[in-house]
């Protein structure tokens, strides 16, 4: 159990010869929770995590635990977990010694190392390979190891920095409902880098989407799927359609605001789409358009359609186990979307999206403040 009630950082920023890796970060982290740091390479993830820490100085902001300041502190004296994409196992060790190895730099008695150490290898199942050395172990075992020898030593926090991207696709998924259920059984606070929108979205309590060091948004799974703030964060959100539109008029006022766009380079004299705008915009705004392919339905080009509707031809369908993905080509754009009944291959089709599940972004990302700070 972590034995604070609350981690802030305000203002936190790291440059590099000029240029900010991490630019402003403010963040605060309840006891308990767990927060992915969600971005493309090159974000700053890493560079926070690393600040946290204490691998890199600051050169601004504050990291506070209950209103103490620990950004001067050393490494070791922060007391926090660390679990990095390589293992970082020592290969003449044994599982066991090196789960033990944090426990005997700290002079914990023996009798205590040896019921820790047994207690963190059976929570990562790892029983009967405890006397192994870790070349002799799969990479998820591996994996767990370095898990085991982070959580042994009861950490007040752990900081997770891409643990599972060396692994393959089936692991990757084992792994990640492990970190779950160590997260959950032993209440740790944790804080999980990645640029796996999936894995963010099933891991975290609340995620933090960067981009170019800055936070774009704040908000639980839910709200962040439901209601991304730029076409940004609806990229890394799953809206796969995120088209370069122009609008033609707005109805209503405000966010929320039901706006008429059009698509450029679609069909003879551009498509129309109705969508519901986020943020403030207006006639002749350049926009993007975000649709998840969910949302889009498959229609025969001669059939009845609600609502707007693109006219375009099936390119690809990929079957998908009980649906099927389907690849439309409209003008110059490649639209997707899913249907529960492969159309032909080459046949005309129209795609149809209920107005709300349309979403009309700002084209600048520049104007996007972040929605939600506080826990
Ligand atoms: P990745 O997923 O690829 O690790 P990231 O989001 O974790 O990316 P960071 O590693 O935090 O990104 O890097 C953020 C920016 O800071 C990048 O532009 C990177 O080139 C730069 N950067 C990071 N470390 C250093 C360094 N030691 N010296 C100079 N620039 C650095």
């Amino acid at each position: 159990m972590s034995d604070f009630e609350s981690l802030e950082l305000r203002g936190v920023g790291r440059r590099f010869g000029g240029v900010d890796a991490l630019a402003g970060l403010d963040l605060t982290i309840k006891a308990g929770e767990f927060v992915a740091l969600l971005g493309p390479s090159g974000c700053g993830k890493s560079t926070a995590l690393n600040c946290l820490a204490g691998l890199l100085p600051l050169t601004h902001g504050e990291i506070l635990i209950d209103g103490r300041r620990i950004d001067t502190l050393p490494p070791e004296r922060r007391g926090f977990g660390m679990v990095f994409q390589s293992y970082a196992l020592f290969p003449h060790l044994s599982v066991e010694k090196n789960v033990a190895f944090g426990l005997q730099m700290q002079g914990v008695a023996r009798a205590e190392i040896d019921r820790r150490v047994r207690q963190a290898i059976a929570l990562v199942k790892l029983e009967q390979h405890a006397k192994k050395l870790p070349g002799q172990l799969s990479g998820g075992q591996q994996q767990r190891v370095a898990i085991a020898r982070a959580v042994v030593l009861e950490p007040s926090l752990v900081l997770m920095d891409e643990p599972l991207s060396n692994l393959d696709a089936k692991l990757r998924l084992d792994m990640r409902t492990e970190i779950r259920r160590l997260h959950q059984s032993l209440g740790l606070t944790t804080i999980y880098v990645t640029h796996d929108q999936e894995e963010a979205l099933s891991l975290a309590d609340r995620l933090v989407v960067m981009r170019e060091g800055r936070v774009q948004q704040v908000g639980t799974p839910d709200e962040l799927y439901e209601s991304p703030a730029s076409w940004y964060v609806a990229d890394f959100m799953g809206y796969r359609n995120i088209l370069p539109a122009t609008v033609v008029s707005v109805s209503g006022g405000g966010s929320g605001a039901e706006a008429v766009v059009e698509l450029p380079g679609t069909a003879d004299g551009g498509v129309r789409l109705t969508g519901r705008a986020v943020g403030a915009l207006g006639a002749g705004d350049q926009v993007r358009v975000a649709v998840r392919p969910d949302d889009f339905s498959v229609v025969p080009a001669d059939g009845a359609a609600t609502g707007a509707a693109i006219p375009g031809t099936v390119a690809v369908v990929e079957y998908h186990g009980r649906e099927h993905a389907v690849s439309v080509q409209t003008g110059d754009v490649m639209l997707h979307a899913r249907s529960a009944t492969p159309p032909e291959v080459g046949g005309a089709v129209r795609l149809t999206a209920p107005v709300e599940r349309v979403l009309v972004f700002p084209e600048s990302l520049d104007a996007v403040v972040p929605l939600e700070v506080a826990a």
